[in-house]
């Protein structure tokens, strides 16, 4: 095979699609009116502005007023954490649920809220990267202000078990957060249905632009504002709209949820294609869950192969991949994430995310197994640490 560009950095962000450009552009000019404005510029910035509040309402199933829009998934899981941190405070309740597996968003707010006097529970998933639902129940206290577990973790693709957990917090009258910035147009997300309270969307990972987001809050729960300032938003996120990136993401969310099975089944297939022929390789493994898991995730460890090495090699092959997480890569830490999930150090730092998108072809994915493989023969061909598996 001759050589190609394989863009396969999905879960790091995305291309903007064309129908989102195309609904982007216009606010930018002709649109251009400060929604807050009274006269018909701003009356038609903020026609627009509601319509992208109820395309987005509409793709997780809860209303355009439930709908905040934010910098991205970053800010949105701040706001979560720290503003449920408050609340739960106001009532006495200084201790919260989450994983070892979250966003840094989310875990670095813990660890700032603990040196605020609040407790943590980090729960630790199983081999395959999973938080059981019954975890989460023997974690919950009196005093338990916030449960936040990702709806599909970013690095190995494991789906959790989201309705469950919101079930039981529910039950037990507990704020359930969840982000779903990698999850959502892979699988159907209903707020409603599963009991979220509070639901991180980003705009960069599903073909809208970088710096924009969405925190989705249930009406009746009396989250405090983390931006201050104007009456923007329900005075609860003040700040001038972005209204061309707002736009945007209305367009993105419609466009991703329309046909989510059609779109998570082709992706699914080239999903499969393609670990089957990367497990392949010899001494290599998926890590993960093998069903329960993204459509678009293959995250592999290879033993005897360093991830940054395979990274640089594959890019000279036209490649775009990352290993581990994008905001974690150039720290020479393993990946959080597989380290929680019991892999060897070793392993961990010889990991490999691929993650496809919608412009992926099957001629990519047997262009990736091909030159994974030759990059990995490579690189373990002059490690001297590097033996060859046993041949039976
Ligand atoms: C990318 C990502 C974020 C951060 O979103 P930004 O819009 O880049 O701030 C948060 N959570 C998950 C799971 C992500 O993949």
């Amino acid at each position: 095979m001759g050589n190609r560009f394989v863009y396969a950095d999905n879960a790091a962000t995305t291309k903007v699609s064309e129908s989102v450009l195309q609904a982007m552009l216009p606010m930018m000019t002709e649109h251009y009116g400060n929604p807050s404005s009274v006269h018909k510029m701003g009356r038609e910035a903020s026609r627009l502005l509601l319509q992208a509040s109820g395309r987005s309402a509409e793709s997780i199933g809860c209303k355009p007023n439930e709908i905040y829009f934010t910098s991205g998934g970053t800010e949105s899981d701040n706001w979560a954490v720290r503003s449920a941190a408050l609340l739960g405070e106001q009532q006495g309740k200084r201790h919260i649920v989450t994983t070892m597996i979250e966003h840094h968003a989310v875990l670095k707010c813990c660890r700032a809220l603990e040196k605020q006097g609040f407790e943590v529970t980090y729960l630790r998933p199983d081999g395959s990267g999973l938080i059981g639902a019954e975890q989460v129940e023997s974690a919950l206290r009196e005093d338990t202000c916030l449960v936040s577990v990702m709806t599909a973790n970013n690095e190995v693709g494991t789906i959790q078990p989201v309705a469950e957990i919101g079930g039981i917090c529910r039950e037990r009258g507990v704020l359930f957060h969840t982000d779903s910035v990698q999850a959502v147009g892979s699988i159907p997300i209903d707020v409603a249905a599963m009991n979220i309270d509070m639901l991180s969307l980003s705009g960069h990972k599903i073909h809208a632009p970088k710096g924009v987001g969405a925190l989705y809050i249930r009406s009746g729960i009396a989250l405090p504002p983390f931006i201050l300032g104007g009456e923007q938003q329900r005075g609860r996120r003040a700040g001038t709209e972005n209204t061309a990136g707002i736009v945007g993401l209305g367009q993105a969310l419609a466009d991703i949820t329309k046909d989510i099975s059609g779109r998570s089944e082709r992706l699914a297939r080239l999903r499969d294609r393609l670990a089957e022929g990367l497990l392949r390789i010899p001494e290599t493994r998926l890590n993960g869950h093998p069903t329960q898991r993204l459509c678009s995730n293959v995250n592999l460890s290879l033993r005897g192969v360093e991830g940054e090495s395979l990274l640089l090699m594959l890019e000279t092959m036209g490649i775009c991949a990352s290993s581990g997480a994008a905001c974690a890569s150039g720290s020479l830490e393993p990946s959080h994430v597989l380290t929680a999930m019991g892999l060897p150090e070793e392993l961990a730092r010889g990991s490999l995310r691929l993650s496809l998108g919608d412009d992926t072809t099957e001629e990519d994915v047997d262009y990736i197994i091909e030159k994974v493989a030759a990059a990995a023969a490579r690189i373990r061909g002059r490690s001297p640490l590097w033996t060859e598996p046993q041949k039976v």
